[in-house]
């Protein structure tokens, strides 16, 4: 555990050191739980919607776009049942005054379990050695059992919790549990209740019930309202789906470990518009494509589904798929079956048809929906985790050192090429590099760095992530070449300048991703 905080640690003051993200309105001692991205986060952020939008607009002929405002009419939340029942459970703890989430403190106490249970497996296979069958010894070991028979039980009880609104037996769980606040150590709660994760605010100057507006919680709602517009106007059919990418708001109540939680956040949604009957066909197709999304960028040891324990009463099947952050495996992205409770939810409140006619069905019908919903801030968390990476390396002297370099997949890397004076105070280079950063801005992102000892100028490089710099040096000057070093391997080739943006180009766009 204190290696995972200590990592994740590391990770936070990278970005914060390095560009990438900021606390907001930082001057002012900051707003928890809402963050700005600076110049190196807003081109990885910028690289990670690209990446999806390709990904599923532009590489499927029956997927469009839209963009939504983030204003909408208030009925719309009343009909997609934020209103009524977009809440977490909410307890304080009378001693410290912090408040928790009711089943977020019942997952940690199952995660306990969990680590128990491992903590035992380590140490038997440590004890057997080659012949130890680990899956055999989770079942029979009565202790390892123990824990894992009270984990389930304790999940499934929550997830009926859950599914009721039963805040009774939550906070009785709390108390059977025994569990404790981990700042004030004690067990004096107040009563679990409900807490509404939407911000409101006003329209215009009249106060009053009906002009209550609430900043969206989720980007789903504007794809919804937009249903008939957007199929007739694009002439898609069945199947077909609205992708969005945009700015959601939640109120909420743990606002902790940096960009996971946050109180403004990016979702990146799509929503699949089927035939009723099949939904459990899309609803695989869509978990399917979406790993795979993920497996290009990730390790797969990073990655697993995690089946929902409970359902919402319209879904028929929702999936997270899971990665592995600092603090644990948790959701990065939903996939949901939603059956056809949107839109017939909004033909109710809003007295508009809602139906599209299947020409090959021959009948008209309310569409079922599969939605697959992950979060940018996420993304950017997960890219990070994976790509931060502290290694020995020998230094300019041939001596050990170590180099903080972030292994982003090149195609995401803010910057994609460094243009490097061998020395700052020969006009003669400088010229000369500035002359080849003008012949390679207009293809990716470069960045001009003359300041310090080129080994450290490399370091500075390895920190964000550049896949490639571009030193010029006195050679240079004589027979037109440059050498391209590459930031995994560290290798350095010579090659003549007018190769070198073929060279990048290639490498770090886009199209490396989809490569199969
Ligand atoms: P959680 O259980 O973690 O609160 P959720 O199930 O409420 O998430 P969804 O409503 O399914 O999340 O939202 C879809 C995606 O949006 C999530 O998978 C996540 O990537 C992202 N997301 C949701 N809430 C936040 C948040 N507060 N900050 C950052 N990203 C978020």
């Amino acid at each position: 555990m204190a290696k995972q905080d200590d990592s994740f640690k590391k990770l936070t003051s990278h970005c914060k050191e390095y560009g990438f993200i900021f606390q907001s309105s930082e001057i002012y001692d900051g707003l928890a739980a809402v963050y700005d991205y600076g110049p190196y986060g807003v081109e990885l952020k910028n690289n990670i919607k690209q990446y999806w939008w390709q990904a599923m607009v532009q590489m499927h002929e029956n997927i469009v776009g839209i963009d939504a405002a983030i204003f909408m009419h208030p009925k719309t939340w009343k009909a997609s049942g934020h209103v009524d029942a977009f809440n977490d459970p909410m307890l304080d703890n009378k001693d410290s005054k912090k408040r928790y989430r009711a089943d977020v403190l019942v997952e940690e106490y199952m995660e306990k379990l969990d680590a128990k249970a491992d903590k035992e497996v380590a140490k038997a296979k440590k004890r057997f050695g080659d012949d130890f069958d680990e899956a055999m010894y989770r079942e029979t070991n009565p202790r390892v059992k123990g824990y894992l028979d009270k984990k389930a039980a304790i999940g499934t009880r929550l997830a009926t919790a859950m599914t009721n609104s039963d805040l009774v037996d939550m906070k009785a769980m709390i108390e059977e549990l025994e569990i404790v606040c981990p700042v004030s150590g004690s067990k004096n709660w107040t009563d679990v209740r409900q807490f509404n994760l939407m911000f409101s605010t006003q329209l215009g100057v009249v106060a009053g019930e009906e002009s209550i507006l609430y900043l969206r919680p989720e980007t789903a709602q504007g794809i919804f309202v937009n249903f008939l517009n957007v199929q007739k106007t694009s002439r898609q059919k069945i199947p077909f789906g609205i992708a969005q990418i945009g700015k959601a708001f939640r109120n909420e109540i743990v606002a902790r470990q940096f960009i996971f939680r946050m109180r403004e956040f990016e979702q990146m949604e799509m929503q699949f518009f089927i035939a009723p009957g099949k939904d459990e066909q899309f609803y695989q197709h869509w978990k399917a494509e979406r790993m795979k999304w993920h497996l290009r960028l990730h390790p797969q040891e990073k990655l697993r589904y995690h089946d929902h324990e409970n359902l919402a009463h319209y879904a028929s099947a929702a999936v997270d798929i899971q990665f592995e952050f600092p603090f644990g495996f948790r959701e990065l992205e939903g996939i949901h079956a939603r059956g056809g409770f949107d839109l017939t939810q909004h033909q109710e409140l809003s007295g508009r048809k809602i139906t599209y006619f299947d020409n090959e069905r021959d009948e008209s019908y309310t569409p079922h929906v599969v939605e697959t919903s992950i979060g940018v801030d996420r993304m950017f968390l997960a890219t990070m985790t994976n790509a931060y990476t502290e290694e020995v390396v020998p230094d300019a002297k041939g001596n050990d050192s170590v180099r903080i370099v972030l292994k982003i997949a090149p195609a995401l890397a803010p910057i994609k090429c460094a243009v490097l004076p061998l020395l700052k105070n020969k006009p003669e280079l400088t010229a000369k590099a500035r002359e080849v950063l003008k012949g390679l801005q207009h293809a990716f992102t470069c960045q001009y760095d003359e300041k310090d000892a080129i080994g450290r100028r490399y370091r500075r490089q390895d920190a964000i992530g550049t896949p490639y710099c571009v030193t010029i040096d006195f050679d240079t000057l004589e027979d037109n070449t440059v050498t391209v070093r590459d930031r995994d391997t560290l290798e350095q080739v010579r090659v003549d300048i007018s190769e070198v943006e073929g060279m990048i180009a290639g490498k770090v766009s886009m199209n490396e991703l989809f490569r199969e």
